[in-house]
């Protein structure tokens, strides 16, 4: 079965995220018609890091957002089970420090992005600085106005030079984060989970939604598209990323770099 959603956000396409639905899964039903595809993937995806990390010329950055809940660190957890963690770095962004905030804001993402060789996955991002920094108004309005100009700049800047950008909207409905943040309050070993911001935030539902739209449609470039990726089934939006990993690691068409001595004449010494 092939996959029917292929979401990438043209550029410059207007984005209703209405058009898009979360609970959306293609032609499969339920999640075990997915996991042989899934396991498939996973060894695919193995071998290209290792060419990735072998070949050691370019880097790849998968970048994660979504509203809370909506499954960042689940993505992570399972679409990267089973790769060489050696060559994988995660790095979540969490409200800046002070020393962060005296930069600016595309600072801490630039010191985070990968080296050549390394997968690199952003749980939140630099988008974070256009998306609650605009709903709650923490600069002002033509601060971060430029901020989606400089986003594009940054992000060519970082493909001129070897880097791979994947940016990933895990798209869930306002339903489905409702039950997941009532588990996380009826289930005690969720409980760590849940913080007063997670219900506070919720309330800004409409205006999230509607600074994700300005993203998506601002920031989807040739060079770096936006996939909106529907994710009310975790096994559907695990299937979705991984292939489009796996897709966009392929076509790189990666080779193991040529050997730096002459093999054939090595010998090994009982
Ligand atoms: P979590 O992902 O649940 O660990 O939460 C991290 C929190 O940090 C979220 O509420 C984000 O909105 C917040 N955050 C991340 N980046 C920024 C930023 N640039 N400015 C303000 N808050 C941020
Ligand atoms: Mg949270």
């Amino acid at each position: 079965m092939e996959l029917e959603t292929k979401n990438i956000v043209k550029p410059g396409e207007h984005v209703s995220l209405d058009d898009y639905v979360p609970g959306y899964t293609g032609s499969y039903t339920k999640k075990g018609q997915t996991k042989r595809r899934l396991k498939k993937l996973h060894k695919q995806l193995l071998k290209l890091q290792e060419l990735l990390y072998a070949e050691n010329q370019r880097a790849l950055l998968i970048i994660l957002q979504g509203m809370d809940t909506c499954g960042k660190d689940g993505t992570i957890r399972k679409v990267m089970a089973g790769i060489n963690v050696q060559g994988c770095d995660v790095v979540s962004f969490k409200v800046p420090s002070v020393d962060e905030l005296s930069r600016d804001f595309l600072w801490r993402a630039h010191r985070a992005a990968p080296p050549k060789g390394k997968i690199g996955i952003f749980n939140r991002s630099h988008y974070e600085d256009v998306l609650v920094v605009r709903v709650h108004d923490l600069v002002p309005a033509p601060v971060w106005g430029q901020r989606y100009q400089q986003i594009n700049d940054f992000e060519k800047m970082l493909v001129e030079n070897g880097t791979v950008v994947l940016k990933f909207f895990l798209h869930i409905s306002k339903e489905e984060q409702k039950a997941r943040l009532e588990s996380r309050i009826s289930d005690p070993t969720k409980h760590w989970k849940i913080t007063e911001a997670d219900i506070r935030e919720r309330a800004y539902w409409d205006d999230y939604m509607q600074a994700y739209e300005t993203v998506l449609q601002e920031c989807s470039t040739d060079w770096a598209p936006w996939h909106i990726v529907p994710a009310d089934k975790k096994w559907y939006r695990n299937l979705v990323i991984t292939e489009c990993i796996v897709d966009t690691l392929r076509k790189l068409g990666m080779r193991y770099p040529e050997p730096t001595a002459d093999v054939a004449k090595f010998t090994i010494d009982d």
